[in-house]
């Protein structure tokens, strides 16, 4: 079990390393992951790699969990496996960006130190889905049409008949 990630890391450094980070983290320590959705489903199991490629100072990550977020059809609960997987190319500018193979993606290193953490909850946020919802079939809201409607005709009373009342009545004293 990894206790934490480093929140102020030389990623530069990390990488000439050749440093690594394996083991699984808590998801209560990523509030802002939490916040996202209804709530944590499983342990976020972490693998960070770092080195250098051609050059190119990279991390390498793979991310797996589960969440369980409110299905946007039918607001019940619903399990999301949620993985990330991504190959960092690390850019001290915007200018270093098009020199970078194409396979990494560009990571713009801005302060000396970052939130090793912090990178990792945005990865893991990036890979939410939009729109988190059933598989077809296990929803519990049917796709189309059905439960709407039935409520015309009722003998419910129209609020504003009610309010008239009211008005009509104070207005004999
Ligand atoms: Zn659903």
């Amino acid at each position: 079990m990894l206790s934490s990630l480093p929140r102020a890391a030389d990623l530069y450094q990390l990488a000439a390393a050749g440093k690594s980070y394996t083991g699984r983290i808590d998801p209560s320590e990523f509030q802002r992951l939490l916040s996202a959705v209804h709530r944590a489903g499983r342990c976020v199991d972490i693998s960070l790699r770092f080195g250098v490629e051609e050059g190119v100072h990279y991390l390498r990550g793979e991310l797996d969990t589960e969440l369980v977020a409110l299905c946007q059809r039918c607001m019940a609960p619903v399990t999301l496996p949620v993985r990330s997987c991504f190959l960092l190319g690390l850019v001290r500018s915007a200018g270093e960006e098009p020199l970078l193979p194409d396979r990494f993606e560009p990571f713009r290193v801005e302060q000396r130190e970052m939130d090793l953490h912090a990178l990792v909850e945005d990865e893991l946020l990036l890979s939410l889905p939009l729109v988190p919802r059933h598989p077809a079939g296990e929803c519990l809201q049917p796709p189309i049409g059905g439960a709407t409607g039935r409520e015309s005709g009722s003998d419910r009373q129209n609020p504003f008949a009610v309010l008239a009342g009211l008005a009509a009545r104070d207005e004999e004293h």
